[in-house]
C-alpha cells in the first residue's frame, strides 16, 4: 500500500500510524489518521506534501484542533499538525511573529507579559496561529482581521511560499482564505504597541468572564454554530428549549447553549446526530438556520 511507502520515508522524521484523533482535538473524539506527522520546518511540511501528491494519498492540515470534530472512522493518508514543533514568536518592534503552530493564547500572554497590547482578545482561544488564520478567530472586539499585518504561506496551487498584507475581502466572519487546502499558514505578523498599563486585566478579565460563561470542564470544540447576523446561536438554541439536550455522550452545554459539549464518551455521530437536532429545532421555532462553525473531517465508521 502506499501509505507505507509515504510512513518509511516520514518514519525516521517521527511519523506515526494509526494515531487516534481523539487524542489530537479538544472535543477528545474521532477515529485515527492512517498516518501523523508533525513537522518541525517548512521543508519538512513541504516533502511530506511532495510525496503525499506523488503517492496519491489524501492530506489533512490541522492545528490545535480545537475546531475539528472527525468522524468515528478516522481520517484517510496522511494528517499533519502543526503545532508544537512548528511552533515560536519573536517581538520585532510593533511586530509579534509567530510561527504557525504557536497556541495563540500563548502569544497573547508573553505579547502582554514583554510590556505591549493588542492581542489580549485572543489570550483564551485554544487554537495556534495558523487555525487562527484559518478561521479568522476572535473574541471580545478583537479579531485577526484586525491585528494581522501579514502573512507568510505556502500556495498549494503554485506550490510557492508567499508574503504579503491580506487584502480586506480576504478576512471575514469565520472566514478566510488562509485555510487548507488552497493555502498553508506558515508564520504571521500581529500589530501591537506599548501597554497601556492595563493590558494585563483586560487579559485577566476576558479569561474569566470565560470561565463564568464557558463550559471549559468539558471536551468541546468551542461555539458548535456560527452566529446568524442578527442573532447569537446560543440564545436561539437555549430559547428553543434545548440546553441539556443530549444524544449518547454529546449534550447542549447547561452553561452555554452555544457549547456542545463531550460529556463523556460521546462520538462523533452523537454529535453530529444532536447537530441536526439542534438545528432543526431552531429552524422550527425561530425560522433561523444555524451552520456548523465547527469543521468536520474524516469518514464514517465502516
Ligand atoms: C473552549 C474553546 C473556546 C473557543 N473560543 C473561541 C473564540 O473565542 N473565538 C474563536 O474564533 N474560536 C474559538 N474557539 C475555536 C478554535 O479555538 C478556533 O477556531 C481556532 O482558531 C482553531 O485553531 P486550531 O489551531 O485549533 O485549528 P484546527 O481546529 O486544528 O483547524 C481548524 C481549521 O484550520 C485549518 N488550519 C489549521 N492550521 C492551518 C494552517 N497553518 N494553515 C492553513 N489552514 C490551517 C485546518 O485545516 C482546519 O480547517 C474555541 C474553541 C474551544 C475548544
Amino acid at each position: 500500500m502506499e501509505i507505507d511507502g509515504l510512513y518509511s520515508i516520514l518514519a525516521p522524521l517521527g511519523a506515526e500510524k494509526d494515531v487516534s484523533m481523539a487524542a489530537h482535538t479538544s472535543f477528545r473524539i474521532g477515529g485515527p489518521a492512517a498516518l501523523f506527522f508533525e513537522p518541525k520546518d517548512p521543508a519538512e511540511l513541504m516533502l511530506a506534501l511532495k510525496k503525499a501528491r506523488e503517492l496519491h494519498i489524501p492530506v489533512t492540515l490541522m492545528g490545535n484542533g480545537t475546531n475539528l470534530l472527525v468522524r468515528d472512522g478516522g481520517v484517510e493518508g496522511l494528517v499533519l499538525k502543526l503545532g508544537p514543533r512548528f511552533s515560536g514568536f519573536n517581538l520585532e518592534g510593533s511586530l509579534s511573529v509567530a510561527l504557525a503552530g504557536t497556541l495563540l493564547s500563548s502569544l497573547a500572554a508573553a505579547t502582554v507579559r514583554a510590556g505591549y497590547m493588542g492581542l489580549e482578545w485572543a489570550a483564551g482561544i485554544p487554537g495556534t496561529v495558523g487555525g487562527a488564520l484559518a478561521m479568522n478567530a476572535g473574541a471580545y472586539g478583537g479579531d485577526v482581521k484586525g491585528a494581522l499585518q501579514w502573512v507568510e504561506y505556502l500556495d498549494m496551487p503554485t506550490g510557492k511560499i508567499e508574503k504579503r498584507q491580506p487584502a480586506a475581502a480576504e478576512l471575514g466572519y469565520r472566514r478566510s482564505s488562509f485555510s487548507w487546502p488552497e493555502r498553508v499558514v506558515l508564520r504571521a505578523a500581529f500589530r501591537i504597541e506599548a501597554d497601556d498599563g492595563q493590558a494585563q486585566a483586560r487579559m485577566a478579565d476576558y479569561n474569566q468572564r470565560r470561565r463564568e460563561k464557558q463550559p471549559l470542564q468539558y471536551p468541546s470544540a468551542g461555539s458548535t454554530f456560527k452566529r446568524p447576523p442578527g442573532h447569537y446561536a446560543g440564545a436561539l438554541i437555549e430559547e428553543a428549549g434545548l440546553k441539556g439536550l443530549s444524544v449518547g455522550g454529546a449534550e447542549v452545554s447547561r452553561l452555554h447553549a452555544g457549547f456542545i459539549i463531550n460529556r463523556g464518551g460521546a462520538t462523533c455521530a452523537d454529535v453530529l446526530a444532536l447537530i441536526e437536532q439542534v438545528q432543526a429545532r431552531v429552524l422550527a421555532s425561530s425560522g433561523v438556520e444555524l451552520t456548523p462553525e465547527i469543521r468536520i473531517i474524516g469518514r464514517d465508521k465502516a
